[in-house]
């Protein structure tokens, strides 16, 4: 029996089945508390095996990849797509939107599965102006201000296959009074956007908390009553560590249904992803594959299962940056400068064994004169490559958890694949005289 057709028996809102008719979530194996399945939207007979990258769109769609090209990504899992919302908010208008059918169709996108969310995966840092009407964003022509009512007007007319209602995402530095403001506003809006939701589109609650260890929970506990399809879980990546965000996973992941998919922002480079999937996070928002491409830099960490170029028999090899491109600035084991004089004869592709267009075309040297040059086809090459080589790893992931060995697969790649410092800073600084912000637990703060 579907999960569909199991809670379609109890009395439930309309809401809630037309959204779960649009969506569905099954679990086939973990490993740990990580956990791998599959995402089901039957209505468009579209699925999504998770963990999974929802890949990193500016005004809808990849920077630097064409339609067809990201068609051509397909085959690596490349099937969702991230929108923002607040990169819809100053045009083109929602009717605009709303008269071309929705973002499918305005897009030009109708085989992907979209997520819209308010949260921007490169540029947020929380915490803006807020107000119990409004909360504020950072656009390209100023903070705006974007209310509920708003907010849910722009998810009617994109009509994403999910949504992430409007929420209080604050940074992890946030007083105790403040976090708690939040909570009580982002269960407030997200109330409303259920009310505004028409068209029952599958939403995920958005639970917050900051680094409370008693709002994390009530912030869950309070969104999971609630007629929503999955969650999402934010606040993280603004500023708490590396070492404070497993307990504050934990803190709300403990109270959700283990029924239902969990979305998280703010984890983003291969360690937090680990890190998330670990606690049991099954989607991620990250611009880690952008990010790097922008700054001249391409993924060579290993991660192939199939792959004696670049893997081993457990999965985790030896990385083929690591020959020569030590003196490279930025480079490490896990990436490769390709703006390094080192570079500018090279022959090899960018990694080898690799099977994406890139790497079975262009060579380093190649790759290092476009970007020298300014050329913007270097940015198309180095994206194919970093999208191609994320999802690999998340495939690599998944079978990992369907093998039960996600812990050995994780620590691996934490002992081999990282020589150099690991690039897992926070996005805002830790405030002085504290190393943890974590409020009620005495014994993760340091001296
Ligand atoms: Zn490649």
């Amino acid at each position: 029996m579907t999960p569909w057709r199991r809670l379609r028996s109890a009395a439930l809102p309309s809401q809630t089945l037309t959204a779960l008719k649009m969506l569905s979530f099954a679990i086939d194996a973990n490993s740990g508390g990580a956990r791998t399945g599959v995402l089901s939207f039957p209505s468009r007979g579209l699925t999504l095996p998770t963990p999974a990258l929802l890949v990193y769109t500016r005004k809808g769609l990849p920077l630097n990849l064409m339609p067809d090209l990201l068609d051509e990504l397909k085959d690596d899992g490349v099937t969702t797509l991230q929108l923002n919302t607040m990169h819809f908010i100053e045009g083109p208008s929602a009717d605009t939107v709303r008269k071309a059918g929705g973002a499918h169709n305005f897009l030009g996108v109708q085989d992907y599965i979209l997520l819209a969310l308010g949260r921007d995966a490169m540029n947020f840092e929380g915490g803006g102006p807020a107000s119990a009407t409004y909360a504020s964003f950072d656009t390209p022509s100023g903070r705006r201000q974007v209310t509920p009512e708003a907010y849910a007007d722009i998810i009617d007319a994109l009509r994403p296959d999910i949504f992430v209602p409007l929420a209080d995402d604050i940074p992890s530095t946030s007083g105790r009074k403040r976090v708690k403001q939040s909570v009580d506003r982002s269960l407030s809006w997200l109330d409303e956007c259920i009310e505004r939701n028409k068209q029952g589109i599958p939403i995920f609650g958005s639970v917050q908390g900051g680094s409370n260890l008693y709002e994390r929970p009530r912030s869950a506990e309070e969104t999971a009553v609630r007629d929503v399809a999955g969650f999402h879980l934010g606040g993280f990546g603004l500023g708490e560590s590396f070492d404070e965000r497993p307990t504050l996973l934990a803190a709300a992941i403990d109270k959700l249904p283990p029924s239902k998919p969990r979305h998280v922002s703010g984890l983003s480079v291969p360690e937090e992803i680990l890190q998330g999937v670990a606690a049991g996070v099954d989607l991620f928002d990250s611009a880690y594959p952008l990010s790097l491409t922008l700054a001249g830099l391409a993924m060579t960490f290993p991660v192939s299962h199939e792959s004696p170029e670049v893997g081993s028999a457990d999965g985790i090899g030896s990385s083929g940056a690591t020959e020569g491109e030590g003196p490279a600035l930025g480079a490490d084991c896990s990436k490769l400068n390709l703006l390094s004089l080192a570079l500018r004869e090279d022959p090899r592709p960018l990694l080898p064994g690799c099977q994406c267009y890139t790497c079975r075309n262009h060579t380093r040297a190649y790759l290092h004169h476009l970007l020298n040059a300014h050329e913007m086809l270097a940015q198309v090459l180095l994206e194919i490559h970093n999208t191609h080589h994320y999802t690999r790893f998340f495939r690599a992931i998944r079978q990992s958890i369907i093998e039960d060995r996600f812990d050995r697969f994780r620590q691996a790649f934490v002992d081999r694949c990282r020589t150099t410092q690991i690039d897992v800073k926070p996005m805002a600084p830790k405030p002085s005289g504290r190393t943890s912000r974590i409020d009620g637990v005495h014994e993760l703060e340091k001296c």
